[in-house]
Order: structure tokens, then C-alpha cells, then sequence
């Protein structure tokens, strides 16, 4: 590890001017054998790029990357410049602490030195005499001893004093202040009690940074006698500030504060109490740092240039350790961040700084003004890497044409593989003018081509798309932000795509689908001008409707999806309820998904027939097969349009058994379409994609806005609203939650929200605030044990005393197999069922939603989910309650009548599918569906019971 070391120190050197003071820093590199005389041109081309002025009287000039080849042994050396060196046209420098690092060892030189820089200190630097006086001002900064909220528990269920000290051991480890080992270095002999109630204990042992962690229980415990209810846990090391430890203490030992301290039931006000810092509850974004060398000078400045654009206050901090300000260039420099490490930034709420926040993800995500290498999560970190085995999806293996049935519906037209594209480019370029010129060409090209797709097209909706891109390339700060990237030595394709790059991801964060939708089209106005720099052909869509074909379609692509142009959609991966087919599905796209990875092999503009029914899909068709999809294509059409007629008219069997029919949505704005499409209710509205869609946390007030909405659209209908079901798959940005290693089986659903009662509470207050004693009906997901069930329900009937509620009730969703197996005993205390066929699918198969090449699998027809629905229907038809089917299932066209056969009472799906289910439901018989039931509940697979019947 690299230190400040006297031996170090050159006292007494003269420069007249930076060149100079650059050459001497060589020549004792040079003289100490530390790098050949060649590193001067590294030094001299990192100052150019951007100054190493520090702060306090203090520079860091350090070679670039390419110059690493010049460095013989890694060091640092400081060189003290008495009468001063001016460093960057502003700042004059009386030390230079010069860097000879073959890989990123100066980050901790850094970090060391940015503890320095927190006093006013460069006068001292300048009439310094001695290397020990230098190296002790630098030094001399005792290590601030940390205690801010989150190193504060309350209400903790702790039985004895070991499970004081491990809380706190887990709250030290977690924020990096102490390592393995420190819990059994906690020797409850060496307890000592500051007063009624508080105790506290101290360790040096596997400190890696003093801190203090405070961990207060529920109600005291019995110690050697006495009472113990609050632990003062200190990880000390020498370097700690005691006077600070000594402030802290004051306040423990003064008898009025401490049986304050002992009453406080709130971590937020006991760490205002005792002064601790305040983690504030502000937005957050996490991104993970690629840059080679970690977060050091260059991309540090570039960050704080790009903070201090915005009023607000934005915070950082990096793997969960102490926030600092994202505005100091210092205190960034002080985080020590290395490559693959987490930076959460916080911003200021109710500022321009919000909004920020993903602009400066974005940048992070770019390099911030360095190339960077993207970090792959499955590396292997040994240097012996085994070989990575490689499956294909099992649709490869049987046919070419073969693929999961996902959105029903025939489809043909040419195929448009979209494949990630390679461009390559220089990032830098000497020659500002040269590369001016190109993008003006550039520019000029691709508008041209714009123009004449304009003139081509009699499509109102295709002129306006592109007359909108027209626009985007003229717009002046795009080009004023592009030339920025010129002058700073970038090439105009590295300029161009950073910008376009960043607007779109900044845009895309944002979570509105119109703003998402302006992502997609920056990209594509980027693409083009990226492909036309890089001289790589333009990928153009068909003009006529086509067959999309890509790897998956994720969410994000929904806005890029032109449901006029695309016929239908054909992926390598995914299953039926993945995301690419929801997504189909919801624009009413036929679609096959999970068909291989052999289907983006497929040529561009090859006539493929897909068949959404069927899962089959053909490559260049004969012109009988066409005919005979026009036909097919014609006679659905034909269904479709019939069954939107009778949409709002009840699903009744020809034996006069009826079930209800809702719709799923998780945007307020659609229940008007819901009801439109003949929904007889909403059957879940998944309450996180509401929140989802606002920037920040919505008050109570937002929230009971938002639910009225969906109240009053539905007009006297029923509303099934599910409570929070953020985790897995499902984050929130603005309820950072610990990264786990299997989300899924982790703080999910009602486990998350139990554990943030006020998050629940609030939620609760609204609905019941907002429905005025209209049908409200509310679940709560993954619950997954009986005790779940009943806190909830505890919440719910405190809240429920306080906003008396004449119309509700109280369900849950059965989507964790233990649920299902439960049911009976559930039965008898709630008042109905939602049956999530996903989640259960995916939990009773152990086969997560979305993997790649197993979700095809994940059939939900599988005997074994149907045994549990059947237990879930039999349990709760027993005590009177109804069952509701709120997954893909319900929608299946296979599905629909082996879920009625087995007593289901309600089926809620998209929107898009009601028609045609109420109108397959008008067309079957009761009876039948229950023998096909029973039938399907003695196969072996997913595959028996869907070949019953055919
Ligand atoms: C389910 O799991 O079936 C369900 C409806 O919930 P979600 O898809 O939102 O997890
Ligand atoms: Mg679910």
C-alpha cells in the first residue's frame, strides 16, 4: 500500500512555471528509479486534459493509463514548492504529491490526502521547513468517528445481550466500519454501564474505520441485575477522534437526556437526539462504477461539473458507507471508489436535483468522459475461469419452428431481426474541425433521407414520427451539447452517441410512457447518425407491417413497439408470462416467444408466418400457406369484431353458469378502457406500477387521488386492489432496498411492507379514505404463512377503527405455494381469494418468470398448480368465500375452461383479452368444463393436459 513517507519528501524545490515543476517531478521519479524519463509526456497529457489541482495548496499530477508502461515501480513522492507554482491559471500549489501507480494504489494516497484537505491548511503547507511537518499536516486529520441513522436500531427483539451485540455487528458490517470477526472480539466482560438502562462496550479488534452503532430493544433486558435496554457499541482504532467519542459520551452520561435516550422508540428522532448525522429520506439512484481506475480526479471533476448544474442538494455514498456531498470534488475523492463498487446518490426533494438524478446515473453509466469497459455480474473474479457452459432454449433442439404460443393471433410479413449492432470508433480525435464537419454531414444526410421517407408515406402517423425526428436533430442543445463533446478531444461519433445516450437514459428513467416513448425515439435519430459516422448500413424497418424478431422484448421496448408496423413478434427467449409476451399480449401483437436463439439467424426481409395460437412459425411460406393465414387471419378478425359486439354482456356458460370477468391494470388512467372492453371489475390493480409512475413516493393525499380515479371510472364496479408488492423483479426507486441474492425468494410483497408498517399504513389509510363506501376489496401479495396474514390484517382493522370502510374486503393472493397447501385454514379468516398463477408457477416449479431459457417451462397448466388452485377453490368454496384467477392463466384460451371446470369465480386478465374470453365462455358448457377439470387433475405434465381435448 502506498503512505506518506518523510524519506519521501523533497524539500525546497523551484519551478517558474507548470512545465517545469512537471520536469522536476520526473526527474525525481527518474532519480529514485521509479519511471523512465518518457512519463513526463503522461504527466503533461493528463494536466491537459484536465488540471490535478486538489484543493489546499496541494496537486496530484499522475501519468495517463498509456503511460503506465513507463512506470518501473509503483510510489509517490511529494515535492515542496515554496515559492509556489501556479496550477491550473487559478490555484497556485505549495506541494506536489506526484504518482507513479501501475494500477489504481493512488486511490488510497487520495483518500488519505482528501482527509487533509477538510481544514484550512495550505498556508502551513507553504512555510512548512521539515518532511515531518508536511507529512504530519497531512496526517494529522484524526479519522471522524461515524454515527449517523443507519448505524441506529430501535424496537429490536433482543432476548439477551448477545443479540444486542450481533445488531450491531450487523449494522457496522454492513456499512464497511468493521469486518468478520468483530462480533466474538465483543466481550460481554468489558461492559460498562454509562447509565439507567445504557451500556455500552468497545472493541479495536477488526475495526476497519471507527464507528458507533446504538441498538435499542423493545423493553430492557436483565443484566448481572441490573437493566439493560440501549447498547453504545464503539469500534474504536487509534486514530479515532476521542474528543468527538467524548461529546458523544456527555450526552449518555447527563441523567435527563439518557431517560430520554431510553423512551424514544424512533431511530430518526433518537439520531436527532444524540446529534447523530441524518440519513435523509431523500429520492435515490444506484448505478455500479466501470471505470477502470475508480472513481478518481478526471471522472470525479466531470461528476461534480455535472452535479453542480443542479440547485438542489445530491448526496453519495458509495456501497452503503457514509453520504457525502456530490458537489466536492474532495469529498468524492474521499470515497475511494473502486471499480464494481455501488455509488447511491440522494437528491434534495422537490428540486431540479431529482430530475438529475438520472442524467447523473446515465453519465456514471457512461464512464463519466472515460472509456470504460461494462462489468460483467457473471465474471468469475479467479484468474482460472471455468469454461462457461452455454444451453440452448429446448425450442432449438426439436425444431426450427417451434416456439412458446404467447399472443394469439396468425401474422405474416417480412422479417426485421433486430440484432445488437457494433460500432466502432475512436473516442478521442485531434482535430475539433474534421470532426465537426463529419457530424454536419452527417447530420445533413440523415435529414435528407427523413425528408424523403416523409414525402414517401401516405401514413398520417409515420409523417408526424418522423417530422417529430426532424425536429430532435435540429434542436440547438443537442448540437450545443455535442460540440461541448468535440471541444473537449472527443471524436464526433464518442460526442454524439455519450449525448444521445445520456438525454435518452435520463429521459427513459423517468418512468412516463410519453417521456419513454421520446427515449426510444432519441435512439433512433441516434442510431442513424451513429450508423452514417461509423459508415456501418442504417437498419430500417419495413415499410409494410412486419415480423419483429429480437432476443426478448423487454418492457423498455414497448415504447420503440409501432403497434401499425409490427404484424407480429417472434423471441429467442421467454415464456408465457415473461415480460415479451405481457407486452404482446397488451398491444394485442400475435406472438411466439422462447422459440431460440436459431430464430435471429432468420435474413432480413424473409417472409416468416407466425401462428400466436399455436406456437408454430414459418420460414419463406408458399403462396397456399399465405393464402390460408389471409384466410385464418380474416375468419379471427372477423371473431374478434363479433365479440367486441357482445363485450359488455355477462359470461354465461349455454348451462347458465356464470363467472366474473375483471380486467388487470396497473395504470389508473386504464380502467376507462377496462371498462370499455366489457371488464365486469378490476381484478387487480397492481399498486406498485402506480407508484411507479410517480417520481417521488406519492403522499397520502396523491395516493387517494389516484384510487378515486379508478373508483370513479369504475362507476359502482368492484376494485380488487393489491397493496405494494415491490421487491423481486419489481424495484422502487425511491425504496432502496438491500441487493439481495435471490430477490424473488427475499423482501417481497407483504414481507417488505411488514416490515415498513407506515408504508403500509398510509397506503390503507388512502384506499379506505377513497372509497366512500364503494365495492373496495383489498389483498395483500406473497403472503406466504398464516402469521403474514394476520399482521396485516391487524393494520388493516387499525386503520380500518379510524376510516370506518362500509364496502370492503380483506383477501389475499394465493401465489406462494405454502398459501395454497394453507388454504383451508386461511379460509375461514379472510374474505375471498386472487389466485397469482404466475408467482405460484414459478414458486411450486422453482423455475423463476423471467430466466432465459426456463420460463418456457414454467407452464401454469402443470398438473401440480392445478391441484393447488383446486385445493385453494374446495377450502374456500367450504367457508363461503369466492376465488378469483389473477394471472396470465386466466386469460389462456386452453386455461379458461379447466379454471371454470374447477370452481373459479372470478377470472381477471388484460383488458385486451376480455372479448374473446367472455365469448369462448358463452360457447362452453359447465359440466364439460368440470369433467375436463378432473381430467386434467390426473395428468402427469402441462403437456397432458393441454393435449386433452385437442
Ligand atoms: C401473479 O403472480 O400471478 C400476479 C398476478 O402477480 P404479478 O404478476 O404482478 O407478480
Ligand atoms: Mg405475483
Amino acid at each position: 500500500m502506498l503512505a506518506l513517507d518523510i524519506q519521501h519528501v523533497r524539500m525546497n524545490q523551484h519551478a517558474d512555471d507548470k512545465a517545469q515543476a512537471l520536469q522536476c517531478l520526473v526527474d525525481i521519479l527518474v532519480e529514485d528509479q521509479l519511471v523512465s524519463a518518457e512519463y513526463l509526456d503522461g504527466l503533461t497529457t493528463r494536466e491537459q486534459q484536465s488540471p490535478t489541482y486538489l484543493g489546499q495548496g496541494i496537486a496530484i499530477p499522475h501519468g495517463t493509463p498509456q503511460s503506465r508502461q513507463y512506470i518501473q515501480q509503483t510510489g509517490i513522492r511529494l515535492a515542496h514548492f515554496p515559492n509556489g507554482v501556479l496550477w491550473d491559471g487559478e490555484n497556485t500549489i505549495y506541494l506536489a504529491v506526484v504518482i507513479a501507480a501501475k494500477s489504481d494504489e493512488h486511490l488510497q494516497v487520495l483518500q488519505l490526502l482528501t482527509k487533509a484537505l477538510n481544514k484550512d491548511i495550505s498556508q502551513q503547507i507553504q512555510a512548512a521547513n521539515t518532511p515531518e511537518q508536511l507529512v504530519e499536516l497531512l496526517q494529522a486529520q484524526p479519522a471522524t468517528l461515524a454515527l449517523h441513522e443507519q448505524l441506529i436500531a430501535t424496537q429490536v427483539a433482543a432476548q439477551d445481550i448477545e443479540d444486542f451485540f450481533w445488531q450491531a455487528t450487523q449494522r457496522l458490517k454492513q456499512h464497511h466500519y468493521v469486518e468478520c470477526g468483530f462480533l466474538s472480539a465483543l466481550n460481554p466482560k468489558h461492559l460498562i454501564q454509562l447509565n439507567e438502562e445504557i451500556w455500552s462496550i468497545s472493541t479495536h479488534q477488526q475495526v476497519l474505520s471507527p464507528a458507533i452503532a446504538i441498538v435499542q430493544s423493545a423493553s430492557p433486558i436483565q443484566y448481572q441485575d441490573k437493566n439493560l435496554q440501549t447498547l453504545v457499541c464503539i469500534a474504536s482504532n487509534d486514530q479515532m477522534d476521542l474528543s468527538q467519542l467524548n461529546r458523544l459520551l456527555d450526552i449518555f452520561f447527563n441523567p435527563e437526556q439518557s431517560s430520554q435516550i431510553n423512551t424514544e422508540k424512533d431511530a430518526h428522532q433518537l439520531a436527532q437526539l444524540i446529534g447523530a448525522d441524518i440519513i435523509p429520506d431523500w429520492p435515490s439512484q444506484t448505478v455500479q462504477l466501470a471505470n477502470a481506475h475508480g472513481l478518481h480526479a478526471r471522472p470525479a471533476t466531470q461528476l461534480v461539473n455535472l452535479t453542480k448544474k443542479f440547485q438542489g442538494e445530491i448526496h453519495v455514498q458509495v456501497d452503503g458507507g457514509a453520504f457525502v456531498s456530490a458537489k466536492s470534488l474532495t469529498k468524492l475523492l474521499s470515497l475511494g471508489c473502486q471499480r464494481g463498487q455501488h455509488l447511491t446518490f440522494i437528491a434534495e426533494p422537490d428540486s431540479d436535483a431529482v430530475q438529475g438524478l438520472s442524467q447523473i446515473i446515465a453519465a456514471v453509466q457512461h464512464g463519466l468522459g472515460e472509456e470504460i469497459q461494462p462489468i460483467d455480474t457473471q465474471q468469475n473474479t479467479t484468474n482460472t475461469q471455468p469454461e462457461i457452459l452455454t444451453f440452448e432454449s429446448d425450442a432449438d433442439t426439436d425444431a426450427k419452428t417451434h416456439g412458446i404460443a404467447a399472443s394469439t393471433g396468425l401474422a405474416y410479413g417480412p422479417a426485421y431481426v433486430i440484432k445488437p449492432r457494433q460500432y466502432d470508433y475512436p473516442r478521442l480525435a485531434s482535430n475539433i474541425k474534421d470532426e465537426s464537419l463529419k457530424l454536419d454531414i452527417a447530420l445533413h444526410t440523415v435529414k435528407n433521407n427523413i425528408y424523403q421517407l416523409i414525402a414517401k408515406t401516405d401514413v398520417n402517423d409515420i409523417k408526424q414520427i418522423f417530422t417529430a425526428h426532424l425536429e430532435m436533430l435540429d434542436d440547438p442543445e443537442l448540437i450545443h451539447n455535442v460540440q461541448k463533446g468535440l471541444k473537449q478531444g472527443l471524436s464526433a461519433a464518442a460526442a454524439w452517441h455519450d449525448y444521445i445516450e445520456s438525454a435518452a437514459q435520463a429521459q427513459e428513467a423517468l418512468q412516463d410512457r410519453l417521456l419513454a416513448e421520446r427515449a426510444a425515439d432519441l435512439r433512433d435519430i441516434g442510431e442513424r447518425i451513429l450508423a452514417h459516422l461509423c459508415g456501418v448500413e442504417e437498419q430500417v424497418a419495413p415499410d409494410s407491417p412486419y415480423i419483429l424478431i429480437m432476443h426478448d422484448v423487454g418492457p423498455s421496448d414497448v415504447a420503440r413497439l409501432n403497434k401499425e408496423r409490427v404484424a407480429g413478434i417472434l423471441t429467442a427467449v421467454g415464456g408465457a408470462s415473461a415480460h415479451s409476451a405481457i407486452v404482446a399480449r397488451a398491444l394485442g401483437i400475435p406472438a411466439i416467444v422462447g422459440a431460440g436463439s436459431r430464430v435471429l439467424d432468420i435474413q432480413n426481409n424473409e417472409t416468416v408466418l407466425i401462428n400466436g395460437d399455436s406456437g408454430e412459425f414459418i420460414i419463406q411460406p408458399d403462396a397456399a400457406l399465405i393464402e390460408q393465414a389471409i384466410l385464418e387471419r380474416e375468419r379471427q378478425h372477423a371473431l374478434r369484431l363479433e365479440a367486441e359486439k357482445h363485450c359488455m354482456a355477462p359470461a354465461i356458460t349455454f348451462d347458465q353458469h356464470q363467472i366474473e370477468i375483471a380486467a388487470n391494470i396497473g395504470n389508473i388512467h386504464a380502467t376507462e378502457q377496462a371498462v370499455n372492453d366489457g371488464a365486469e371489475a378490476i381484478g387487480l390493480l397492481r399498486t406498485e406500477l402506480v407508484f411507479m409512475a410517480h417520481q417521488n413516493a406519492p403522499s397520502e393525499e396523491i395516493q387517494q387521488a389516484d384510487y378515486r380515479t379508478v373508483l370513479d371510472t369504475l362507476a359502482g364496479r368492484p376494485l380488487v386492489v393489491r397493496t405494494l408488492d415491490v421487491g423481486g423483479d419489481k424495484p422502487l426507486p425511491y425504496l432502496p432496498l438491500p441487493s439481495e441474492e435471490n430477490p424473488f425468494l427475499g423482501l417481497r410483497g407483504i414481507r417488505l411492507t411488514l416490515r415498513k408498517p407506515e408504508l403500509l399504513q398510509q397506503q390503507l389509510i388512502a384506499l379506505l379514505k377513497a372509497a366512500d363506501d364503494r365495492p373496495l376489496r383489498i389483498m395483500f401479495p406473497m403472503i406466504g404463512r398464516v402469521e403474514e396474514w394476520r399482521a396485516a390484517k391487524a393494520i388493516l382493522d387499525e386503520v380500518r377503527q379510524r376510516y370506518p370502510c362500509k364496502n370492503l374486503q380483506v383477501g389475499i393472493m394465493i401465489e406462494v405455494p405454502s398459501a395454497a397447501l394453507l388454504a383451508p385454514i386461511l379460509a375461514q379468516e379472510v374474505d375471498f381469494f386472487s389466485i397469482g398463477t404466475n408467482d405460484l408457477t414459478q414458486y411450486t416449479l422453482a423455475i423463476d418468470r423471467g430466466h432465459p431459457l426456463l420460463s418456457a417451462e414454467a407452464d401454469g397448466l402443470h398438473p401440480s398448480i392445478l391441484l393447488l388452485i383446486d385445493q385453494t377453490v374446495r377450502a374456500a368454496h367450504q367457508y363461503g368465500k369466492w376465488v378469483g384467477i389473477c394471472g396470465e392463466l386466466a386469460a389462456d384460451p386452453k386455461a379458461v375452461p379447466i379454471l371454470m371446470g374447477l370452481g373459479v369465480d372470478e377470472l381477471s386478465m388484460s383488458s385486451t383479452s376480455i372479448p374473446l374470453v367472455k365469448a369462448q365462455i358463452r360457447q362452453l358448457n359447465f359440466t364439460d368444463c368440470q369433467t375436463l377439470a378432473h381430467q386434467a387433475l390426473q395428468c402427469d405434465s402441462a403437456t397432458s393436459v393441454r393435449a386433452l381435448g385437442a
